[in-house]
């Protein structure tokens, strides 16, 4: 057993928790197996084990080690559902199958918590409960997205109101939530490697530091070329994620790279208490920070994205800022790690789950919601290849499609500054507006403090009186036909 290498060790949480891993072993001899994974993040180490536990023999070839990128460095919130709204979903496929997928993504969710038992996958550090927080005042809006989530999606969710959501977050950015009780976190980093484990104990031989360089996916048997070795395998599953290459260069082009940010804080004390007291994960509706508490007083804070690669040390200022301009009653806030993962996102927000020719098959573009998805994806195909079933087939309506190239990332980045911008300038205007409201309400209750004082009566508006169906109103055309 080895401790972490020094790159591997720049992960989540590393201030908060350790992690001893198994020695890497790199393919250095042919080998022939049912079914071969590429890639060993959550959507490859979850389909390997699931494959493993229903009998299959299983290789799983990782270019670097497991865990390596955003699988290793996430914040660990296992939400329901996908990155796109759920009316989203039922305007692209129809209101039965956007239910079929959404369940789907709740299996993915429940399998995660299952794996995160403590006989299991012990030490997760598992919290429960996610809070979806809105950037503006848009309460109407919120009441028929719980009547359907709740109703027709059979998902729990609570409504909080402005002034529950400013209770439990001591800061006045946020409006009303939507909580959802069933949501949990875990450590992520962990959970991962607790996978690989789970796997490897179920027969999986997982090989690090073999990246593939080609696949001959034309036969029954498919061929898989490796520096020092060749593999074969009845059915290949491609769960690389963005890193594909040219192993697959036709798919790694359906996906734009997006590097998001994260850091842990230095602990914070009481403070923390003070203007937090939510032990889930906090998301606002734009998808811009995404944060939790870790460690008893730390906070875990994903804020900013770029579709170029950047040093995470470099974002560790942006995300102070960001803390502060949140939560500014906390005061100077320390960062102590700083880490960063790459998320494949597709041009409709789904994820690529299904069988692209016979034998091959594809577990990517997980966005920026990989836990659940990826879980799903896992065992669906798993089941797919092993017991014919064929509940990926809900997927193909999100077909491959190309998301660009570098005239993509140019326009990803300059839409998602545009989407920044805007959602912040909403946010402002709906802070604004409350503020106004908050003025007028005073002005109005000293005027008639002022007024009981005088001993005069507060002067009432003429009641309003709905116009006539042919009353003119007395402003507009009085001239009859
Ligand atoms: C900062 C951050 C916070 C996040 N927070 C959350 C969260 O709270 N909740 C949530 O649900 N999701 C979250 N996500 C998203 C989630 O982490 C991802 O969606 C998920 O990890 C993607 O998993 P994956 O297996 O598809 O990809 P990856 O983790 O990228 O794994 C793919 C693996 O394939 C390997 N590979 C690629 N090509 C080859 C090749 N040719 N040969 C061999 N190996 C290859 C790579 O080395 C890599 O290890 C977050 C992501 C980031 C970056």
């Amino acid at each position: 057993m080895m401790s972490e290498s020094a790159d591997a060790a720049n992960g989540p949480g590393d201030t908060v928790s350790t992690v001893t891993l198994p020695d890497r072993v790199r393919l250095t001899f042919d080998l022939d197996v049912d079914v071969c994974v590429v890639g060993a993040g959550l959507a490859g180490v979850t389909v390997a084990l699931e494959a493993a536990r229903m009998g299959a023999s299983v290789a799983v070839l990782e270019g670097r080690y497991v865990g390596w990128n955003a699988s290793g460095h996430h914040l660990g919130t296992v939400m329901p559902g996908y990155g796109i709204p759920v009316g989203d979903l039922i305007a692209r496929v129809g209101f039965d199958d956007a239910r079929e997928l959404w369940s789907l993504s709740n299996q993915g969710a429940d399998y995660v918590r299952a794996q995160a038992a403590d006989d299991i996958i012990p030490g997760l550090a598992l919290t429960n409960g996610a809070l979806e927080v809105s950037n503006v005042d848009a309460g109407d809006k919120l009441i028929s997205r719980l009547q359907m989530l709740g109703e027709d999606f059979a998902t729990e969710v609570e409504g909080w109101q402005a002034d529950r959501v400013r209770v439990t977050l001591r800061t006045d950015r946020y409006f009303h939530g939507v909580h959802y009780p069933r949501a949990f976190q875990i450590d992520g980093r962990k959970y991962v490697y607790g996978l690989a484990d789970l796997a490897r104990k179920a027969g999986v031989r997982i090989f690090e530091e073999t990246p593939v360089v080609s696949i001959d996916a034309s036969g029954v048997r498919k061929r898989i070329v490796t520096p020092q070795a060749r593999l074969r395998a009845a059915h290949v599953v491609l769960a690389g994620n963005i890193h594909l290459g040219e192993a697959s260069r036709r798919l790694s082009d359906t996906l734009l790279p997006v590097w998001r940010y994260a850091a842990v804080t230095a602990p914070l004390g009481d403070r923390l208490a003070e203007i937090m007291t939510f032990q889930g994960s906090v998301t606002d509706s734009d998808g811009i920070d995404h944060f939790r508490i870790v460690g008893g007083d730390r906070l875990m804070w994903s804020s900013p994205e770029t579709t170029w690669a950047g040093q995470p040390r470099r974002r560790a200022g942006a995300i102070r800022r960001r803390i502060r301009t949140i939560f500014p009653k906390l005061g100077k806030v320390e960062i102590a790690d700083v880490f960063s993962g790459v998320i494949g996102q597709t041009v409709h927000g789904m994820p690529q789950v299904g069988q692209l020719r016979p034998g091959l098959w594809v577990a990517s573009g997980f966005g920026r919601q990989g836990l659940n998805t990826s879980a799903m994806a896992g065992q669906l195909i798993a089941r797919s290849i092993l017991c014919g079933d064929d509940r990926w087939k809900l997927f193909s309506p999100f077909e491959l499609v190309w998301a660009g190239g570098t005239t993509g990332r140019v326009a990803g980045y300059a839409i998602g500054m545009a989407e920044r911008a805007g959602s912040a300038a909403a946010g402002t205007l709906a802070r604004y507006r409350e503020r106004a409201r908050g003025r007028e309400r005073t002005r109005e209750a000293r005027l008639a403090a002022a007024n009981r004082q005088a001993g005069t009566r507060v002067p009432q508006r003429p009641p309003y009186r709905a116009p006539a169906p042919n009353d003119s109103g007395g402003t507009a055309d009085t001239s009859s036909p």
